[in-house]
């Protein structure tokens, strides 16, 4: 058996594995390369397999850098199933065709501004493409073994990352494969931790955090902070946050904060329709997180949900203090753009990021101490507190990953360390060889290898 790696290589992002035995072929995974243009660029390039010869498609979770290239697969010929958690479906249903919306406003934007090359600017798919794509998916249960052909089967298991998010276990005759997909954390505020997994020949392990420990402080007590200084100097907080996962993380941990009365009395909103959807579908799928139907309906009351874009550009017309928890998390678009031109050149305000910024994105070069950023075609100086929370992140680090490889019982065969920029993928490399003496290797982009079953 071969496996390509065809993107989470040197990248968070493009998430694609292709496996291939005799005349079977499976991919794992559909992501699309998002942040620095030379990646985005790899979004045009033909396939190095035939879409329309692949019976198979396994999704680890919903995430646009891992599912957000199907409807190009599907526009290149796929016409097999789409296997995933039904968490990942319903979260699919409401991501992709907004994905589709993005690739379409963006073609738009270059036409109208000439920014493009291409003329005209095409979209890579649009939202009606996103949307015919669903009817691929084919939803599971967690832990339910499914067979593919007389080669391959599959089981997800929970991986604790956001709502759906699955590790996939993949058997090829004798051989097991497992890829953990992005891993969540022990002891995350909202989701359930990682399954734990004992036995496996080859793993193919994300290390987005390879080289870090999130700081270990409260995130609240965090929050309380951030909210408090800016509240007193008379300013706004803005934070861009993941739609899914991280801004129900956030408005769950204010409605704490203002019950016990831990920051003044600011108006909070919610300004991301898309977040305001996944909340309410973090509500319906009970059972994989940690939250009590109660507390998921009460942490909406305290925040007033922003519906219109009219609504949303209201809230830049006056500077009283209040805070706003918008998206995208990496501010590379979305509605938070437009509140981070408002907001980001006084220094009352401050902008608070909640999880990773990939390299080449806006949060990246903010977080990097960037003195001007460039939104809407336009220069914009920076002078708002900027401040990182890594603690509200949605990714095992360096010590929780290594944690969780400490319940294998014996040596993978080989472990693949994909879905981290270079030097963190390294720096995994280095401490799981370091604390288990496992074989382990950084695989570059559309690198294949043999693991024939002969390895055995
Ligand atoms: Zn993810």
């Amino acid at each position: 058996m071969n496996i390509q790696f065809i993107g989470a290589t040197g990248t968070v992002t493009g998430s694609k594995y292709f496996l291939s035995a005799n005349n079977t072929q499976l991919l794992v995974d559909c992501g699309l390369f998002q942040g620095l243009k030379p990646l985005r660029l790899r979004n045009w390039d033909n396939l190095p397999f035939k879409a329309s010869a692949i019976p198979n498609l396994l999704l680890t979770h919903a995430h646009i850098d891992h599912t957000g290239y199907i409807p190009l697969l599907i526009k290149n010929g796929f016409q097999g199933k789409i296997y995933c958690s039904h968490g990942t479906h319903e979260l699919c249903k409401i991501l992709l065709p907004d994905s589709g919306y993005l690739q379409e406003e963006d073609a738009h934007f270059a036409n109208k501004h000439g920014f493009s090359k291409h003329h005209p600017a095409l979209p890579l798919y649009t939202k009606e493409d996103a949307e015919a794509s669903l009817k691929y998916f084919h939803p599971l249960d967690f832990e339910q073994e499914v067979k593919l052909n007389t080669d391959f089967k599959f089981t997800l298991l929970p991986a604790g990352h956001i709502l759906g998010a699955s590790m996939i276990k993949v058997t090829h005759k004798n051989t097991t494969l497992l890829f953990t997909g992005d891993l969540g954390r022990p002891h995350d505020i909202i989701m359930k931790p990682p399954a734990t997994v004992k036995e496996i020949d080859y793993l193919i392990a994300e290390s987005t955090y390879g080289d870090r420990t999130h700081a270990r402080t409260d995130p609240k007590k965090e929050l309380e902070e951030v909210i408090n200084r800016t509240a007193h100097r008379g300013g706004v907080t803005v934070i861009p946050a993941f739609a899914v996962g991280r801004a129900q993380a956030v408005i769950y941990l204010i409605s704490l904060l203002k019950k016990e009365r831990k920051i003044p009395d600011v108006p909070i909103y919610l300004d991301s329709p898309m977040a305001r959807d996944v909340t309410n579908l973090y509500c319906e799928f009970g059972a994989e997180h940690r939250l009590p139907t109660t507390e998921c309906v009460l942490m909406c009351r305290d925040v007033k949900i922003i519906n219109t874009v009219d609504e949303s550009k209201n809230l830049d017309t006056n500077s009283i203090p209040k805070v706003i928890v918008s998206a995208s998390g990496m501010a590379t678009g979305g509605r938070v753009v437009h509140h981070l031109k408002a907001f980001i050149s006084d220094e009352k305000n401050t902008i608070l990021f909640t999880g990773f910024q990939a390299a080449g994105t806006r949060g990246e070069a903010l977080v990097r101490g960037a003195r001007q950023i460039k939104m809407y075609g336009e220069y914009i100086p920076v002078r708002a507190e900027i401040v990182l929370s890594d603690s509200l992140s949605a990714h095992a680090d360096s010590q929780e990953i290594l944690e969780w490889l400490g319940h294998f019982k014996k040596a993978p065969k080989e472990v693949f360390i994909t879905h981290g920029e270079p030097l963190q993928a390294e720096a995994l490399r280095l401490k799981i060889q370091e604390k288990f003496g496992w074989r382990c290797r950084v695989p570059k982009y559309l690198e294949k290898v043999n693991i024939s079953d002969s390895s055995l």
